[in-house]
Order: C-alpha cells, then sequence, then structure tokens
C-alpha cells in the first residue's frame, strides 16, 4: 500500500517509527553566515513532512564508536526538499564545532526526527514568536510555511540579538517584517536594548499562540514579558536551546 493510500491513522504510526529510528542525511550546501554560525542544507532519503517548529537529533560518530548528539530546529518549510539547520558554534562544543569546522558537503551524519509537538505551529492559528539569537530557527520555519500558504500575517515575529551580523536569518527577517531589537547595536527607530513592553504590546493584537524560545535567560525574560502584558500562560509554549551566554538580554542595558 503506498503513502497515498494509507489512513490516517497509518500514517501517523509511519511517521513516528521514522522519528524514533536513525537516517542517513547527506550535506547538500554548507554556508557561514556569521563567524559564529554554520548553515547546512541536507538531503535525506525518506522523510515525512515535518511541521514547523520541530527538530532533529544530529549524532556524530567516532571511528572507535563514540557517539554524540544534539537537538537542532529545522528553519525549512515543511515543502522545502531539503531539510535545512543554523547552528551557532559553542566555544569547545562538541558537535557544534565539528558541524562548523568539520563537516563538508557530501559528508553523511546520522539524524533522527521530526521530534516535537507542543512547540509546532499548526499553519493556520494566528501566533507571536518571541525569540532569541538562534531561537529565531524555528520561527523562520514558521514565517516560511505561512508565507508559503499565502497567510504571512499570521506568523508575527519579535527577534532580539547582539547585533544585526550576530541575529541569525537577520535580513529575511527584516523583508518578512520582524520587530528587531539588538542588545549592542543602536538602530535609527530604538537604541540598544531588549525589548520593552511597549514594543511588544502591539504585536499581541490577534495573536492566539505564543512561541518563546532561545537561551534559558532569553525565555524566561520573554515569559515574564508577556505575561507581564496579560498573555495567558496556557497560550505560551516556551522553548530553550540550552546553557545560557546572557547574550541575547544584556542586563545593564
Ligand atoms: C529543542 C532544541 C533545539 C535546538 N536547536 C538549536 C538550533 O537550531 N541551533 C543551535 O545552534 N542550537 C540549538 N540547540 C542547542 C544544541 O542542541 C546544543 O546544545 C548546542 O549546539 C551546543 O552543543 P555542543 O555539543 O556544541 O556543545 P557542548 O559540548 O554540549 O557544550 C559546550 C559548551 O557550550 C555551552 N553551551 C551548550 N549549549 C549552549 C547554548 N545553546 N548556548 C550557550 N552555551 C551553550 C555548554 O555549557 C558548554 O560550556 C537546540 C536545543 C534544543 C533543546
Amino acid at each position: 500500500m503506498g503513502p497515498a493510500e494509507r489512513s490516517v491513522e497509518e500514517a501517523e504510526a509511519v511517521a513516528a517509527h521514522r522519528a524514533t529510528a536513525w537516517t542517513d542525511g547527506t550535506i547538500i550546501e554548507k554556508d557561514l553566515p556569521s563567524p559564529t554560525t554554520v548553515r547546512l542544507r541536507m538531503h535525506v532519503a525518506r522523510r515525512d513532512g515535518h511541521r514547523p517548529g520541530q527538530h532533529y537529533l544530529i549524532r556524530l560518530r567516532a571511528p572507535d564508536g563514540y557517539t554524540a548528539q544534539r537537538p537542532y530546529s529545522l528553519a525549512s518549510d515543511p515543502d522545502d526538499p531539503l531539510l535545512e539547520f543554523l547552528v551557532e558554534r559553542q566555544p569547545d562544543g562538541e558537535v557544534s564545532e565539528f558541524l562548523a569546522d568539520v563537516a563538508e558537503v557530501g559528508d553523511v551524519l546520522e539524524l533522527r526526527g521530526p521530534i516535537g509537538r507542543w512547540f509546532t505551529w499548526d499553519s493556520g492559528t494566528p501566533a507571536l514568536c518571541l525569540v532569541g539569537g538562534t531561537g529565531v530557527v524555528p520561527a523562520v520555519a514558521m514565517a516560511r510555511t505561512a508565507r508559503r500558504l499565502g497567510r504571512a500575517e499570521l506568523v508575527r515575529i519579535a527577534a532580539m540579538g547582539r547585533t544585526p551580523a550576530q541575529l541569525p536569518y537577520a535580513a529575511e527577517l527584516e523583508r518578512l517584517g520582524a520587530t528587531l531589537a539588538f542588545t549592542r547595536h543602536d538602530t535609527p527607530e530604538r537604541g540598544a536594548g531588549p525589548f520593552t513592553p511597549e514594543e511588544i504590546d502591539p504585536l499581541l493584537a490577534g495573536a492566539e499562540t505564543f512561541f518563546v524560545c532561545g537561551s534559558a535567560r532569553f525565555a524566561a525574560y520573554a515569559e515574564t514579558l508577556l505575561l507581564d502584558l496579560g498573555v495567558d500562560p496556557r497560550s505560551i509554549r516556551v522553548e530553550r536551546f540550552g546553557a545560557s551566554t546572557g547574550d541575547e538580554v544584556d542586563p545593564t542595558s
């Protein structure tokens, strides 16, 4: 029975199996959008569509069998024939340094996914993404999907980084009409510093789901900001990317 003939239950069972099975992904494109980030576009032979907001595990395997795996969000629209990842190189980072400095086009890496149900956009509900640093990645997937569907207005993004050069996808986010804040860079519209409640308040109108993503410290800041503005906590979905460098929220500003 082919995919077109599968019932919804069967299709879900197949997708669940693939999400728990490791598969090979080939690096088709690799570039370094900034000195500290790498963008990988990978081909996976057999995959089911993902939902915007989901992530994959990338596993590295040394010749002696030692393995290390980390989760990485997808930046790509589910219709994109390739999976796109944007990874920030962490100092002494076991996996991110390898992906940035060693991995090459043509290399095959082990992948498992797509993973994540809670932090996904359903492609129909008006949403606001409040994201910091590499936390922009799942928001980019949501915005690309909304644009393809001709419903760009459904996904609003407020993104924060240190400087335009250090914020992944800054140019694309600007084209998408995102509200941007830089903690260490003045723009004509605003001084340097984290988002203020006055900047976020006008973005709340009509939004039904709120996606917060970034370092633990950024997530705490953004979630508090939304709660202080009266957003229902049941409508807030948070994804934390790991150790906090504190870069996305400058406490001195
Ligand atoms: C659901 C999910 C999705 C994620 N998506 C992305 C993504 O799209 N892009 C991306 O770049 N990362 C993402 N991450 C973070 C990623 O999984 C790794 O934690 C990160 O790449 C560091 O792994 P590493 O092996 O290089 O560093 P490690 O060897 O694990 O750690 C090296 C050093 O870096 C510090 N460190 C680890 N992670 C971070 C971090 N996120 N920020 C600051 N310091 C850190 C550690 O404390 C340690 O000092 C995601 C995490 C989660 C949970």
